[in-house]
């Protein structure tokens, strides 16, 4: 799921994440509520075959496959060491300008980063199925 810059802005605020876990199935005697999820950072990003993925909006990580014992915050720290996001000491709302423009830089550093991961997947995929392709005419099969 691709996050509109606006979007993004938006989620840097609990209540707005918390919005998006609309049919997350884990909401209660867990430990990775709607609550605790958005707190943690993440979005609910669902796709048609797997309804528990979460994504932090700031370091792009996804989680799937949550157990009702997870502890999104441990999950977060431990999945993705460098995002700045979850070792945040304060709420965002007391952050200074100045603090905040240096979250957002390193945030697009997060998205740089994945759109670049995503070209290169793109692109070597398309690598193999061509490769396939050559093989095949060299062998002579249609
Ligand atoms: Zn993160």
């Amino acid at each position: 799921m691709k996050l509109q810059s606006d979007d993004a802005l938006k989620m840097y605020f609990y209540q707005n994440r918390l919005e998006t876990f609309e049919g997350w199935p884990f909401e209660e005697n867990c430990s990775c509520t709607p609550e605790n999820m958005a707190k943690a950072g993440f979005i609910h990003t669902p796709s048609e075959n797997s309804p528990d993925i979460a994504m932090c909006f700031f370091c792009l990580k996804e989680l799937e496959g949550w157990e009702p014992d997870d502890d999104p915050e441990k999950e977060h720290r431990s999945h993705s060491a460098a995002c700045q996001f979850i070792v945040l000491k304060k709420n965002v709302e007391e952050l200074t300008v100045e603090e905040f423009f240096k979250l957002q830089k390193e945030r697009q550093k997060f998205q740089i980063i994945k759109s670049c991961n995503a070209s290169i997947t793109k692109f070597e995929d398309s690598a193999k199925l061509r490769r396939a392709d050559i093989i095949k005419t060299i062998k002579g099969e249609e």
